[in-house]
C-alpha cells in the first residue's frame, strides 16, 4: 500500500510500505477514505519533534473497515467509522475514567511500528474501543463526512480546551490561536453555551471563519496590545474562561493576561519552545486556573457527533485545500507557509 512517512524536516514522501494487516485478535484494518494534516503534524515537519527516518505520519482518519479480527464483535466489514488520534483499551483505569489518552495499551497513529493516518489503510489496534461507528449514509454525503473527520482531532480537542477553561451558558470566552484548534474551541464554546466569544487573530479568512462558528469580537492585536484590547472589551476584567490553542510562551503570556481573576484557562496547545509563559505567583495571586492537555477525544464523540450529524455545529470550513494522497507533501508546504489553514487528504 502506500502512506506518507517523513525522512527529515521538510522532506515528507509517499512510498509503498507494507499492507496493513491484523495482528491481533482485537484488531481492524481500515480503509482511509478521508485523512488530514494537523498543526501538530507541523512540528514534526519543522524539525521542531524529532521522528525517525522512513517513519509514518498523520492522526486523524475515518473511513471503511476491511477486516477485524476474530475477537471483534460490535465491528464488521463495510462500517463506516472515525478514529480519534490515538488508540486505547476502553478497560483501563484511566479509559474507564474517561482520559484514554492515558491508556498504557495506548499509542499515537504515526508511532514508531505503527501505521499513520496519511495512508490507504490502517491497523487499529482495540478496535472496538478505538474506533467509532458512523451512520452508512454519511459516506455520499461529502461536506458532513469532512465535518466528521474533524472528530478524529480538532473539534474534540478544541472542546477539552473549552470544557478545561469552564465555558457554560453566559460565560465570557476569549480564544488565543487561529488555528484549527482554536477555530474549534470558538465553535466548542458557542456549542456550551458561550454569551460573548472573543477571537484573537488577524488573518481575515480565520477570523471570518472565527465570526461563523460564533466569535462575537476579533481582536487583532498581539502580545500586551492583545491583553489592553481584550481587557477594553470586557469592562477592564478580562474573560472568565480563556483557551489556549498555540502552545508558545507568548500566547500562554497573553492567555493569563486575558483571564479575568478567578477565571481559568483551558490550554491545548502542544507546549514547544524554551519557557511556559506561565508565572505562577500572578496566578496565584489571581486565583486563575489552569487546565487541560492532550484531549480524550474518543471520550467527547459520543456526545459531539450527534450534534455534527444534525448540523448544529459544523466545523468543515476549517478544512481549506484538499489533495488526494500523491499531494500530501504539497499540502504540509501549504500549511507551513500558511497558505492552507488545514489540508483534507481524499483518497
Ligand atoms: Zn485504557
Amino acid at each position: 500500500m502506500r502512506a506518507t512517512v517523513i525522512n527529515a524536516p521538510r522532506d515528507i514522501r509517499v512510498e509503498e510500505v507494507p499492507d496493513a494487516a491484523i495482528k491481533e485478535s482485537g484488531d481492524a484494518v481500515v480503509r482511509v477514505v478521508l485523512a488530514c494534516i494537523c498543526g501538530s503534524d507541523l512540528w514534526a515537519y519543522r524539525g521542531e519533534s524529532p521522528r525517525q527516518p522512513g517513519q509514518r505520519i498523520g492522526h486523524e482518519f475515518l473511513g471503511v473497515v476491511e477486516e477485524t479480527g476474530s475477537e471483534v464483535a460490535g465491528l464488521k466489514a463495510g462500517d463506516l467509522v472515525v478514529a480519534p488520534f490515538v488508540w486505547s483499551d476502553g478497560t483501563c483505569e484511566h479509559c474507564v475514567e474517561g482520559l484514554t489518552t492515558s491508556c498504557p495499551a495506548g499509542g499515537f497513529w504515526g508511532s514508531v511500528g505503527s501505521d499513520g493516518g496519511q495512508g490507504e489503510a490502517v491497523r487499529v489496534p482495540f478496535a472496538e474501543a478505538t474506533l467509532v461507528k458512523l451512520p452508512a449514509e454519511a459516506a455520499s454525503d461529502e461536506r458532513l463526512l469532512t465535518a466528521l473527520l474533524s472528530l478524529s482531532d480538532v473539534l474534540g480537542t478544541g472542546h477539552h480546551a473549552a470544557v478545561g477553561a469552564g465555558v457554560k451558558p453566559g460565560s465570557r470566552v476569549a480564544v488565543v490561536g487561529d488555528g484549527a484548534v482554536g477555530l474549534c474551541g470558538v465553535l466548542a464554546a458557542r456549542r456550551l453555551g458561550a454569551e460573548r466569544i472573543i477571537a484573537l487573530g488577524r488573518h481575515t479568512v480565520r477570523t471570518d471563519i472565527a465570526r461563523k462558528f460564533g466569535a462575537t469580537d476579533i481582536v487583532a492585536e498581539r502580545g500586551d496590545a492583545a491583553v489592553e484590547a481584550v481587557r477594553e472589551l470586557t469592562g477592564g476584567k478580562g474573560a472568565h474562561a480563556v483557551i489556549e490553542a498555540v502552545g508558545t510562551e507568548q500566547s500562554m503570556r497573553t492567555a493569563v493576561g486575558i483571564t479575568r481573576d478567578g477565571g481559568a484557562i483551558g490550554y491545548v496547545g502542544v507546549p514547544h519552545g524554551s519557557g511556559t509563559g506561565l508565572d505562577l505567583g500572578i496566578m496565584f495571586n489571581r486565583n486563575i486556573a489552569l487546565r487541560g492537555g492532550v484531549a480524550p477525544v474518543r471520550t467527547y464523540i459520543p456526545e459531539l457527533l450527534p450534534d455534527v450529524l444534525d448540523g448544529t455545529i459544523d466545523p468543515s470550513p476549517v478544512f481549506d485545500l484538499t489533495v488526494g494522497l500523491e499531494g500530501v507533501p504539497g499540502g504540509y508546504a501549504a500549511m507551513d507557509d500558511r497558505t492552507a489553514l488545514k489540508t483534507l487528504v481524499k483518497l
